[in-house]
């Protein structure tokens, strides 16, 4: 029987914690008290609401020490890549090599929420000529040039091509300020023509075969440069196994996200939900672990549907979230308003999506690479979220606009249209600034009543 779960704050968690460890709790090196990581600067922490499980606290505790084991794998002799822009293509083969860690500097888009601002990163990026008018991933700068965030990696890569132009100028800083970058190129996904041929892709979307030859052979071209960082040759077999490993943290967050979406009371909170998902697109620097954790998450999941056992009330306004938000405290100001997440799309559903097994393992990353929902076009993107609104039998739409990114300008809009006039159900958009403090009232409102709305229409 799964004990009573509850969202708690940060100070309830040492008392849990107590309770947990009186009960013979096993935890991993990185376990601990979640209010240590306050220390390290991380004060919106102390804000946010938490689900009071064990697997819960080890997923937060392996989020919050990812810096630290970044240090240990370069102390141990390990190379790190940094991939930039591609959620999930170049992990996977960097994986590959037992010499490698894999992260993910444009995870700096965080740092300014969850350490409420109390960093120089935006202001060193202002100087840097690249102000508000981006988005928050320009926090990125200030992580590199300040060197407090993470350590600098030994090989950096990124995208280029359909990429944002947010990225694309911030990326191109970077490398002019120093830091050098493998770049490759990923081209905007188009239509087939007619009578040309095509392959269809993980996830839905089609493209023409000649483009998944194109990025296979820039796929071709990194993983030279990554050989030779690694001081070794990756072959078909290897880059198998990494892609067999990665399908399975992909199968265990699909089997996640279909039980938190569809149980009758939400098993798991929208934040750490959030949290979960995100560790598909370069497993927070250490992919077994990333397994273990999502593991654990699952069993937890398992037990509360077997129990009944969850929150919310069952009449919960089911909600389709569209694009990460900047403000953590967003995903619980959510659950305070009625809704619980009931689909998402994050802007990297094919990192979650499996990568075909029955393929040379170079094609198969090159067709994931080109499913990005990202390299597409906003109807192309509408169209999966609506497959996957029907999926998860969601009741409305909340998109989540970033602040400056420039995709965000128009899709809303765009995705907006295509979802109320296929689906016909309520859409809100939102914008979410790294804190929320100030128009937390505003939020609020709009939120309430896009769970009003959806009540309302079940009555009809
Ligand atoms: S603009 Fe959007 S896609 Fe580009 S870095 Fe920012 S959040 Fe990511």
């Amino acid at each position: 029987m799964t004990d009573m779960p509850q969202q708690i704050t940060l100070q309830e968690w040492d008392h849990r914690y107590e309770q947990l460890q009186r009960t013979g709790l096993r935890q991993p090196s990185y376990g601990g008290l979640l209010s240590r990581h306050i220390e390290d600067g991380d004060t919106r922490l102390s804000k946010l609401r938490y689900d009071n499980s064990a697997a819960a606290l080890r997923l937060w505790n392996f989020l919050l020490t990812e810096e630290d084991r970044l240090h240990k794998a370069r102390a141990e002799g390990k190379k790190l890549v940094g991939t930039m822009k591609d959620l999930g293509t170049i992990p996977v083969m960097a994986y590959s090599f037992d010499n490698l860690t894999a992260f993910y500097p444009d995870g700096a888009w965080w740092i300014p929420c969850v350490m409420e601002l109390n960093t120089s990163l935006l202001s060193i990026a202002d100087k840097l000529g690249i102000d508000e008018s981006f988005c928050p991933v320009r926090a990125m700068l200030g992580a590199f040039l300040t060197g407090a965030h993470f350590p600098i990696p030994d090989l950096l890569v990124c995208s280029v091509g359909a990429t944002c132009d947010d990225f694309s100028a911030i990326a191109q800083r970077l490398n002019g300020l120093g830091y050098p970058i493998s770049w490759w190129e990923i081209p905007h996904r188009r239509t087939p023509e007619p009578d040309e041929p095509m392959v269809m892709l993980p996830g839905g979307f089609s493209a023409p075969k000649c483009q998944i030859e194109f990025v296979e052979s820039e796929l071709q071209r990194l993983q030279t440069a990554i050989e030779d960082l690694a001081g070794q040759r990756l072959n078909d077999k290897k880059l198998s196994e990494g892609i067999k490993k990665a399908n399975l943290v992909r199968s265990l967050l699909g089997e996640l996200r279909q039980l938190t979406f569809t149980a009758p009371l939400c098993p798991m909170p929208a934040l750490e939900m959030l949290i979960a998902e995100m560790l598909a697109i370069h497993f927070c620097s250490d992919r077994n672990e990333t397994i273990i954790v999502l593991q654990d998450l699952l069993e937890e999941v398992k037990s509360r549907v077997r129990a009944g056992a969850g929150f919310l009330s069952p009449d919960a306004a089911r909600i389709f979230w569209v694009n990460p938000v900047a403000d953590l405290q967003v995903m619980n100001l959510l659950e305070d308003c009625g809704g619980r997440i009931c689909g998402t799309e994050f802007l990297f559903t094919h990192a979650l999506d499996i990568i075909p097994q029955n393929l040379p393992p170079l094609e198969a990353l090159a067709q994931m690479a080109l499913a990005d929902p990202m390299v597409g076009s906003s109807i192309d993107r509408a169209s999966r979220i609506c497959a996957d609104i029907s999926t998860f039998g969601a009741e409305a739409l909340l998109i989540s606009r970033i602040p400056g990114a420039s995709h965000c300008a128009l899709e809303g809009q765009v995705i907006s249209e295509i979802v109320r006039d296929k689906l016909n159900i309520p859409v809100v958009e939102i914008e979410v600034p790294p804190l929320t403090d100030s128009i937390r009232p505003t939020l609020r409102t709009r939120l309430e009543a896009l769970v009003e709305i959806v009540k309302k229409r079940r009555e009809k």
